[in-house]
């Protein structure tokens, strides 16, 4: 075969799948759900990655779900970009946390108002928490209790938009609420065999699960921001703490410097594991595998 035929095959199988892709992504025009055919899919945008499952399990095959913050970022300094807000103004709807999570949902909500935007920490009673940045903890999807009235929320606003397939929603959302209070009652029951209570996590994520199961925690940042950098006095004063309290197991998280922990570790003689406050999307990993793995990082911590 000459060089000019070894050319050609090359670009006739690099063209081809181009071009085809190109096909599947122009953008469709959307209609709002209201006026679109029964037939045609809800299109859901969920905010991170927890949302993205969440929703996902309700709507099943009827929704069609992305997640707007990319997998591997961290959500809470995330801010949309106008190719982002075009293509919210194009859903139907916007899955959120809430409790100021999105702070951008504010500008977005004056752009447009036809699309329903599902705050999904309706009805759920939050704690203050004296941060600027945050002033209510937001961190509501890390208690399965709590993960569960997102669930119902999510399920009300699809059952409210789509009223057809209202059974449809309800099935999906009770039996992924049935594996959320499994998964509830294996953390119970679990983490009550362990003696020790107090843990140290990375930042300030776990409030709501702490309460939830009877633990203390503590956190290496005083900030709610994942990025922030723990001052000298703050190192200090984690080591002292987790001498006293017996604490071998510091943690870290997804996405941030793990030498944090490991100076804290190394004082110590404890080790580091990771307690994944699940912001960050991981493909392979769901939410209840995800929440399994903490569980037992956390036994590692507590019951040894
Ligand atoms: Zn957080």
């Amino acid at each position: 075969m000459d060089n000019q035929s070894k050319t050609a095959i090359i670009t006739i199988a690099i063209v081809i799948p181009l071009s085809s892709l190109a096909v599947w992504n122009l953008d469709q025009p959307v209609m709002s759900y209201a006026s679109a055919n029964a037939n045609q899919k809800i299109v859901a945008i969920t905010s991170f990655y927890p949302l993205f499952e969440f929703t996902k399990e309700v709507g099943g095959n009827r929704v069609e779900v992305s997640l707007l913050i990319p997998f591997g970022i961290e959500p809470h300094d995330w801010e949309p970009t106008v190719k982002d807000l075009q293509k919210m103004q194009q859903a139907d709807l916007i899955v959120i946390n809430g409790i100021g999570f999105e702070n951008w949902v504010n500008d977005f909500d004056s752009i447009n108002t036809d699309v329903v935007i599902v705050d999904t920490s309706k009805d759920i009673t939050t704690n203050e928490n004296n941060l600027v940045s945050h002033p209510t903890d937001p961190h509501i999807w890390l208690n399965p209790v709590m993960a569960k009235k997102q669930v119902e929320n999510i399920a009300d606003a699809l059952m409210q938009i789509d009223p057809t397939n209202k059974e449809y929603y309800s099935t999906n959302a009770n039996s992924y609420i049935l594996r959320l209070e499994q998964l509830d009652e294996k953390i119970k029951q679990e983490l009550s065999q362990c003696k020790k209570k107090d843990f140290i996590s990375f930042h300030s994520a776990f409030t709501y699960f702490a309460d939830q199961y009877g633990l203390i925690q503590h956190s290496i940042l005083e900030s709610n921001e994942p990025h922030a950098e723990p001052t000298s006095k703050n190192l200090e004063n984690i080591i002292n703490l987790a001498k006293n309290l017996d604490i071998d197991v510091i943690f870290t998280e997804e996405a941030v410097d793990t030498r944090t922990s490991e100076v804290i570790a190394d004082e110590i003689g404890g080790t580091v594991l990771v307690l994944s406050p699940l912001e960050i999307g991981d493909k392979n990993t769901d939410y209840i595998e995800k929440m399994e793995q903490n569980l037992l990082h956390l036994k590692e911590g507590l019951c040894n």
